[in-house]
């Protein structure tokens, strides 16, 4: 009997194990079928050719064609990387970057992290043997890069801009190096040309129509109209799943709970709907969710941002809700006001988005606006991200690359000369006042707190974790951490307990704080070290006295000071009317004096991250006086000193 019993169990492994073997089998076998299936697959031999032909080759592909997929393993499968050499490939959103990696990683069945990575600001998830990087910061790119594949080059950040140039000038003088520009059906002459007239390769697409509904009014409120929408399509409308486009992760957040509860409400008199946001800060396990496939009998919506757009293809859509929005940032060179505003998308955009319904199916794109807005209000297309960022960050940019002579360096879309010669001469003056700060920092004995918060300052925004369903503790949490002095001490006290807890991720968990951006954090703040190190600056700490913090801060930053007046603020250098953010740990006590660190104008013009100066304004400035005025016009600075006076 016990013999039989053994040889029963062992009979079951080996079936277990065929079984999963079979399985493992089946999967890779479906997934090459998929590979196959996509529009790039015919072309391999013809693309391949070209590349060989061509040190430069523009590809235009509708999206979800394959390009970013499959290109670069054709590219592995023919040996490119032969001889230790590398595959980069550019990205401008770090999830896409994540996530496709992830996907490449499995059709080659590797694991991600060997052959197939990625690497994105202060996280790398490659190793010795990465063949093929995606990365969102290709301007690290290494010497032993063969091809490299600037992609998504139609959204034109300001990274992919400033890359052009750059690749541009390199492929002159490496002539083995290969170049790929990659863009969805947008733009390509463009790119063509500004490549010395690169050949353009063109993916036919495989598009089903798309029938497209606009609204006979304005809808007065586009998140209700799209909830209204989504149910509306689920309840009357054949299969296939939805994809709804807003702006950020609010709105995302808010939209995916009125839907559950709606149809919670509406309880089993409807089938099954799966509610899927999809935005930057979702942390990677629940990203990875929108590519599940739908049960059968139910229904998928996907609420995204513009990262559904173009950079991410979410299989079996055929409902698109454009309510016609998305969040742009733009800056105002004068006042140094940096905006992240809610504006009407392009037509461009409008286009890209409905055409996320026809690759399965045909399909239908919703959107939320009328024939006539969509006509007349919306812009051709979106203004590159050059033309509207401050372009102080542009030459910091530059300069931290060595590039010395930005008046010549090759902009596909030049930022205004003037501009650029003035912040060319900022940039001097201001290295000469960062000097000026190391040494406040020196003379004053708190480099330590002061590296601390210049780091956390350089994640900022995205420290505090809210989500919608625990807000209550999130903010409690936050209030937890509360000092007096104001949101550089608030952010302070959060790094140290962190440091304090042995870098733990379970404590972020616990106090509603982002491990990723304190990681990320705590990378800036080596880096200053180092270079405190490098100019022989002793690290020291106050010994918790906020007094000598506030004089480094005051110092640093005295031209972003703004004077309480009338229920609001007033800026010192514009008498620009400004509040404190609601989000600040000052809101409620508004001080008479207030260094800020950044403007932005979102439904107001907010101050955030700000700081309780005290009354420190004047003698902090009358040593340093000399330096100043090189830095500032006279003008500005008497005005400060006067306003200062009158207090
Ligand atoms: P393109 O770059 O031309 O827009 P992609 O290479 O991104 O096209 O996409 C090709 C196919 O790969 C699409 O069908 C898409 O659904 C699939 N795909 C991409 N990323 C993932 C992923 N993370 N999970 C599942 N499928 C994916
Ligand atoms: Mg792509």
């Amino acid at each position: 009997v016990s013999s039989a019993v053994i040889m029963k169990g062992t009979q079951d492994e080996t079936e277990q194990e065929q079984a999963a073997l079979s399985q493992a089998e089946v999967q890779k076998q479906s997934i090459q079928e998929v590979r196959r299936s996509l529009p790039v697959f015919p072309y391999r031999e013809d693309l391949l050719l070209a590349i060989q032909q061509h040190q430069i080759l523009v590809i235009e592909g509708e999206t979800g064609s394959g390009k970013t997929t499959q290109i670069p393993q054709f590219l592995m499968e023919s040996g490119y990387n032969d001889g230790g050499m590398k595959i980069g490939c550019t990205q401008p959103r770090r999830v896409a970057a994540m996530s496709v990696a992830a996907r490449v990683a499995q059709e080659v069945g590797v694991k991600l992290g060997n052959e197939v990575g990625y690497s994105i600001r202060f996280e790398d998830c490659t190793s010795e043997r990465t063949v093929l990087k995606y990365m969102t910061d290709g301007i690290g790119l290494c010497l032993k890069v063969v091809v490299v594949i600037i992609d998504e080059a139609h959204e034109r950040t300001l990274h992919t801009d400033i890359l052009f140039g750059l690749i541009k000038d390199i492929a002159r003088f490496r002539p083995d190096l290969k170049v790929l520009v990659a863009s969805a059906t947008l733009d390509t002459e463009r790119f063509s040309c500004f490549f010395d007239d690169a050949p353009v390769f063109r993916i036919p697409g495989r598009r089903f129509p798309v029938d497209i509904f606009y609204t006979k009014a304005p809808e007065a409120d586009y998140l209700e109209a799209c909830v209204v929408s989504v149910l509306q399509i689920h309840v009357t409308q054949p299969p296939g799943d939805c994809l709804v486009f807003l702006t950020g992760q609010e709105e995302i957040e808010t939209c995916c709970e009125l839907l559950q509860e709606r149809c919670r409400r509406l309880g089993s008199k409807i089938s099954e709907l799966l509610v899927l946001p999809i935005y930057a800060n979702l942390p990677s396990d629940m990203q990875a969710k929108i590519f599940s496939p739908t049960p059968p009998g139910s229904r998928k919506v996907v609420v995204a941002t513009n990262i559904a757009e173009t950079s991410l293809t979410i299989d079996g859509i055929i409902y698109v809700i454009d309510p016609g929005f998305c969040k742009q940032k733009s800056y105002n060179a004068r006042t140094g006001m940096e905006s992240l505003i809610v504006t009407p998308c392009s037509r461009a955009s409008a286009n890209q988005r409905a055409g996320r319904a026809g690759r399965v199916a045909a399909g239908k794109c919703f959107r939320l606006y009328t024939a006539w807005a969509f006509k007349h209000e919306m812009e051709e297309s979106t203004v590159p991200e050059i033309q509207r960022t401050n372009l102080g960050n542009v030459v910091l940019l530059l300069k931290s690359l060595g590039i010395n002579d930005l008046i010549h360096f090759d902009f596909m879309d030049p930022p205004p000369h003037e501009t650029l010669v003035l912040q060319d001469i900022k940039y001097l003056l201001c290295f000469s006042l960062n000097i000026s700060i190391f040494l406040y920092l020196s003379r004053y004995k708190c480099s330590e707190e002061v590296l601390t918060i210049a780091a956390m300052l350089s994640v900022n925004n995205s420290i505090f974790y809210r989500p919608k369903d625990k807000v209550v503790h999130a903010d409690n949490a936050r209030q937890n951490f509360v000092v007096p002095g104001g949101d550089h001490m608030v952010l302070l006290n959060v790094y140290t307990q962190w440091l304090e807890s042995g870098y733990s991720t379970q404590w972020c968990y616990e106090n509603f704080i982002q491990f990723r951006s304190m990681k990320r954090a705590r990378d800036v703040r080596e880096q200053l070290e180092g270079l405190m190190d490098r100019i022989e600056v002793e690290v020291c700490s106050s010994g918790g006295d906020i007094v000598p913090i506030r004089k480094a801060v005051t110092a640093g930053y005295f031209y972003h000071t703004a004077r309480l007046s009338k229920g609001g603020y007033k800026t010192v250098k514009h008498q620009q009317t400004v509040y404190v953010h609601p989000n600040s740990s000052l809101f409620e006590e508004q001080p008479r004096w207030l260094i800020y660190h950044e403007l932005v104008f979102t439904t107001k013009e907010f101050m955030r991250q700000v700081f309780d100066q005290g009354e420190l304004l004047l003698s902090c400035h009358c040593c340093h006086l000399p330096l100043l005025f090189k830095v500032f016009r006279p003008l500005d600075f008497f005005h400060i000193l006067f306003s200062t006076a009158l207090f």
